[in-house]
């Protein structure tokens, strides 16, 4: 079946902030893609590799199942389903920042709100995407907030009433800006990162270890 082919399979982005960069990568790495990247799968010609195209959400799920052993995705991502999932993706481990999707995870509050410090939080209600990364900050500075997510747009809760502020990803600032808000704190900084399950099969963790020297040696080459 395809799920034992002898051959690695990698979950990267579809589409998004990642997805190109990810796919960019792979070919750094000398590996050419045979099929067009509207598809779920793209398989090497040159390695023993397929790659899959899914949601950057679902990579995690990719990996504890073994339909794939690598992925590339967020670290705040991998964090939040770590933080959500009960044990469940405790096995999968970062192997290596690969410099770029750089954003950071921060709380921004209305520019009227009355912010002095984090305390300024507690009875407040904060949107987010990002519940169990919040929850775990809160509790570290022994905040009591309520906590709605959001799937999206979180930028715009304040304004609608759904929340007094927001946690939500940074990069520029700009979002946050246009949308009369300013950041206050730093739940956490995030890069693009590959990680990679327990592989049990000989071969396919020998695939996994070139493919790994591959990526060192294409970051080592750029920085
Ligand atoms: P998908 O359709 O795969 O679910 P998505 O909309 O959840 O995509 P993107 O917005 O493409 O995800 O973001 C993917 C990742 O890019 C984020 O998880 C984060 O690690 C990184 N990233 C970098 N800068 C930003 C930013 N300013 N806003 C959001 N994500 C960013
Ligand atoms: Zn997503």
């Amino acid at each position: 079946t395809m799920r034992d082919n002898g051959r690695l399979k990698i979950a990267i982005q579809k589409s998004g902030r990642l997805a190109d960069m990810s796919l960019k990568l792979l070919e750094k790495c000398g590996i050419s893609l045979a099929k067009s990247r509207d598809q779920l799968l793209c398989m090497a010609d040159n390695f023993p590799l397929d790659v899959f195209l899914v949601r950057d959400d679902d990579i995690p799920a990719f990996l504890a199942t073994n339909v794939c052993q690598l992925g590339i995705l967020g670290q705040n991502a991998l964090l939040e389903q770590q933080a959500n999932e009960n044990g469940k993706y405790a096995e999968l481990k970062e192997v290596m920042a690969l410099g770029y999707g750089k954003c950071r995870l921060s709380i921004a509050v209305p520019n009227d709100f009355d912010y002095k410090d984090i305390t300024s939080l507690s009875g407040k209600t904060i949107a987010t995407s990002y519940r169990g990364l919040l929850a775990k900050y809160l509790a570290e500075k022994n905040v009591s907030a309520d906590i709605v997510t959001m799937q999206g747009a979180v930028e715009v809760a304040p304004r609608t009433h759904l929340a007094d502020v927001i946690c939500d990803l940074v990069s520029t600032g700009n979002t946050l800006k246009s949308n009369g808000l300013r950041e206050t704190d730093i739940v956490m900084q995030s890069q693009a990162v590959v990680i990679k399950n327990e592989i049990k099969d000989v071969e396919i963790n020998s695939i996994c270890e070139k493919l790994i020297a591959r990526l060192r040696a294409v970051l080592r080459a750029e920085n």
